[in-house]
């Protein structure tokens, strides 16, 4: 059952013709047993197949059991249908399982054409339009346990499949619904905490969170990566929602904290995003109390509206949805210890005062994994009579809105996106256009030139007219955002947001795209995926000088490293086949073939030479640099986008646990140490003794803090990402100083303490630096709770923000005026070794192409300075 990599189907129509034919059978048997429901008969409980009933404290299904669960229920029930949709990074099979009417199930393929059809209205005459309101059922997404300590909705799925198996009430309410569970939108995650769940059970450790990320890259913040599609498990669920089905709703459910209310529930928080259509926030409210209601009719407590979730944020499961005019829902319950019962005496609750947005305080005083199963249970089964007791409301709906969007795009500005050809970095462009057609934007490829507001734009430009129903979802990725101040009372403290406040993909990603008033009017072809356009190695010879532009001659130089080339980073400009090189220029010696194949494949361009003269002082390597990145047991989820990064851009890397750095000896075996960013205190001490197995226990310790400094003293170099250069500067003696770094507290007090929580700024680049190789001038770089930087004694800024003036270029920042003149990027001397400061975030969620390259220099040019600077001495 597992690894299974291929797209497939068991359960379905095909069956489901068996299953009635069974059905008649168990029918005559459960007449003389006087069994209620026919079809509860055949359809086995969770309980005869796991052997536990679901919530039962202290049990889990494993992935395995919930992949068995629902096949049975597949083979035994005409209403379910189970697909495998692919691998999941660990090999694990992604599962949908759609549920409906057998008379729905059999005519699949065409009621997905109508969604489709919904989604577009363009698509959709009047006759058309009604014909499909009275017939089309609603169609519903519920996602569970994308968070995998929020497990409890990984095994409510499974009484939600059986129950609407073989409930005849909501078997009815099938005839006009087509519920999408996904069971996990993570289920490497489901065994990943499942497992140490299992291992930790009854001992002191009972019900703590993994030591490990609960995802091979990402944990958390694969409910980050709805926009940008980095992981395999968000490409999979993506394509089911903008290419098969449309949802009219999505909902997706998670677990938060368990000393407050008992259950969260749209409406949600403000401020909400001018993106989103007004008649979708409308329905979303009217989703989230109809849940709560059925919860309160059904005895249910302590359920809460508008509290820190809020609709402002763009690239989570529910909230990428919400611009393609789907209904958005989150639940969040309180958590139980993943599945060990928790007590809740009055003196840990903290409920929210009773009110409009809490009208029935809860009254228990424990907490189970049981609890939070009846919760969601009772609000995905009312989602699904809201669904079909509204089913021709939720249609009109949809079609109206897709109407309005494609309305504001023919009218309002702008009116199109232009991405031109030749640009930058060719793999960031492709990217990005990809990303937006996987999630369901209209494209067009200009066959010709033309031109627009003055404007000249070459064949092959990309365009984007917004005269789209899914407008809003590339309007918000596009724009740039201005995040309402919103504090607690005039003057007094910020409202922290509930995630980042700005994500404009052309800044993070290095792409140039323009937006035009005017409707373009050029001759234009549909497009539904745009390749890497070839580059090149011209001239002739085995000297190769890249200029370092794209990601994709990093990439290159790390593969002529591994195929022994040797690699030198120019330290001032210089004369070579009648031009003048850029100090920072790379020249590759060795590897002419290496470098073909990929300039061809990645999209660059570069020239060879037959010979050039060693350059003077040039930082070289002459192997490939030994790159180790530290990994603590905190689980952090900047190290597992570093690693992501490093993967993607080719560059082989070590994971250093704390044993491995307490050990010492590491420039024998480093060139280069990456530390992700973590706070000193989180890199320092870890997590405390008593609260995880000892093994995991306790962080660097001074013995991991003394090893590191050796390093530096030895000649290594050590890269530090955001809040790790703190611990860089505090605990390794980098010389340099800082202020900030934290994330805006909720009830933090002060007006001028510098905090951006997750923005875009503009910075000033020392272009003579070699850090800086290949770089413009002004980048643009994402700073999440991150330190400003002075460079101390013998240090230098190569990246720093201007002197003047507020370099915000998207989201929201306090304290602006602490940033003027201030470092981003410090190198800083330490020893005979070298700290590389980061004080923002070079690879941000996967999201900062056009940054990658300064991580990818720091390493570079730090195995570099490390070679030169020899080995360690003899002790
Ligand atoms: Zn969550």
């Amino acid at each position: 059952m597992r690894g299974r990599t291929d797209a497939g189907t068991r359960g379905g129509p095909a069956r489901a013709a068996r299953g009635m034919a069974g059905a008649a059978a168990v029918l005559l048997a459960a007449a003389c047993l006087a069994i209620a429901s026919p079809l509860a008969a055949q359809v086995p409980t969770p309980l005869s197949v796991l052997g536990f009933r679901v919530g039962a404290d202290s049990m889990l299904a494993s992935w395995r059991q919930i992949d068995g669960y629902l096949s049975r229920l597949a083979a035994a029930s005409p209403r379910v249908r189970l697909d495998t949709l692919g691998s999941t990074t660990q090999g694990r099979p992604y599962l949908l399982v759609t549920i409906s009417d057998p008379a729905n199930l059999a005519r699949r393929e065409a009621l997905m054409a109508a969604q489709r059809r919904l989604a577009d209205p363009r698509t959709l005459d009047e006759a058309g339009e009604a014909r499909l309101v009275q017939t089309q059922p609603a169609v519903v997404l519920i996602s569970c346990s994308i968070h995998s300590t929020e497990i409890a909705a990984s095994q409510m799925s499974l009484e939600l499949v059986r129950r609407l198996a073989t409930d005849s009430a909501l078997g009815s309410a099938l005839r006009d619904v087509v519920v999408l569970l996904v069971p996990s939108a993570n289920p490497d995650g489901i065994d990943i905490v499942g497992d140490w769940y299992r291992r930790t059970r009854g001992t002191a450790y009972d019900g703590s969170s993994p030591p490990w990320l609960w995802h091979a890259y990402v944990g958390h913040d694969d409910n980050r990566d709805w926009f940008m599609l980095t992981q395999v498990e968000t490409r999979l669920l993506t394509r089911v929602l903008y290419k098969q089905w449309f949802p009219e709703v999505v909902y997706d459910v998670h677990q938060m904290g368990g000393n407050g209310a008992r259950l969260f529930l749209p409406p949600f928080a403000d401020p909400v995003n001018p993106n989103l259509d007004g008649m979708i926030v409308e329905a979303t409210n009217h989703v989230g109390t109809a849940m709560a209601t059925a919860l309160s009719d059904a005895g249910f407590t302590g359920v809460q509206h508008q509290s820190g979730f809020d609709l402002w944020w763009h690239g989570g499961n529910r909230t990428v949805p919400a611009r393609h005019n789907m209904i958005g829902i989150l639940s969040e319950a309180a958590s139980a210890r993943i599945a060990s019962p928790v007590p809740v005496g009055p003196t840990d609750l903290r409920q929210p005062a009773r009110g409009v947005n809490y009208p029935l305080p809860w009254t228990g005083s424990w907490w189970r994994l049981r609890d939070i199963v009846d919760y969601e249970l009772t609000a995905s089964e009312e989602l699904v009579r809201l669904a079909a007791r509204e089913r021709a409301g939720f249609v009109r709906r949809f079609v109206r809105a897709g109407r309005r969007a494609v309305e504001a795009g023919r009218t309002a500005s702008p009116r199109a996106y232009l991405i031109p050809p030749a640009q930058r970095d060719e793999g960031a462009r492709a990217q990005l256009a990809n990303l937006l057609l996987a999630t369901g934007i209209e494209m067009f490829r200009a066959r010709g030139p033309f031109a627009v507001e003055g404007r000249s734009y070459p064949a092959g430009t990309l365009v984007i007219p917004l005269a789209q129903p899914f407008r809003a979802h590339v309007k918000d990725l596009f724009e740039r955002q201005v995040y309402p101040e919103r504090r607690q009372y005039p003057g007094g403290p910020l409202l922290p947001p509930y995630d980042v406040t700005g994500w404009t993909l052309p800044l993070t990603m290095g792409v140039t795209v323009d937006s035009t008033r005017d409707a373009v009017a050029a001759d234009l072809a549909p497009v539904d995926s745009v390749a890497v356009t070839p580059g090149r190695v011209e001239g002739t010879g085995n000297v190769v000088l890249l200029a370092n532009r794209s990601n994709g001659e990093a990439t290159a130089v790390w593969r002529a490293l591994a195929a022994g080339a040797s690699v030198a980073i120019a330290p001032s400009s210089f004369a070579a086949s009648g031009r003048t090189w850029p100090s920072g220029t790379l020249v590759v010696r060795g590897a002419r073939a290496v470098l073909d194949r990929a300039a061809a494949e990645l999209g660059f361009f570069a020239v060879a030479v037959p010979r050039l003269p060693e350059l003077a002082g040039a930082p070289t390597l002459r192997r490939v640099p030994r790159v180790g990145v530290y990994r603590s047991w905190n689980a952090s989820m900047d190290e597992g986008w570093t690693r992501w990064v490093l993967e993607r851009l080719g560059v082989p890397y070590t994971s250093l646990a704390d044993s491995a750095v307490r050990a010492g000896g590491l420039r024998a075996r480093y060139d280069v140490i990456v530390l992700p960013s973590e706070s000193p205190a989180q890199i320092r001490n870890g997590r405390p003794a008593g609260s995880v197995p000892a093994e995991y226990a306790g962080g660097l310790g001074a013995s991991g803090v003394e090893a590191l400094r050796a390093f530096l003293q030895d000649g290594g170099t050590v890269v530090s990402l955001d809040q790790a250069s703190l611990f860089a500067i505090g605990d390794l003696g980098a010389p340099a100083t800082s202020v900030g770094g934290g994330r805006v507290a909720r009830g933090a007090s002060g007006t001028s303490r510098f905090s951006a929580p997750g923005s875009i700024f503009a910075a000033i680049v020392d272009r003579a630096d070699p850090l800086a190789s290949g770089m413009d001038s002004v980048a643009a770089i994402f700073l999440e709770a991150s330190p400003l930087l002075d460079a101390g004694p013998g240090g230098r800024a190569v990246v720093s923000f201007p002197r003047e003036g507020n370099p915000l270029l998207s989201g929201f920042v306090q304290g602006a005026e602490l940033m003027a003149g201030r470092a981003a990027l410090v190198d800083a001397p330490v020893g005979r070794g070298d700290a590389i400061l980061f004080g923002f975030s070079p690879q941000h969620r996967g999201q900062t192409n056009g940054t990658f390259k300064l991580l990818t220099n720091a390493i570079l040019y730090g195995a570099a300075r490390a070679a030169s600077a020899g080995g360690p001495p003899a002790r």
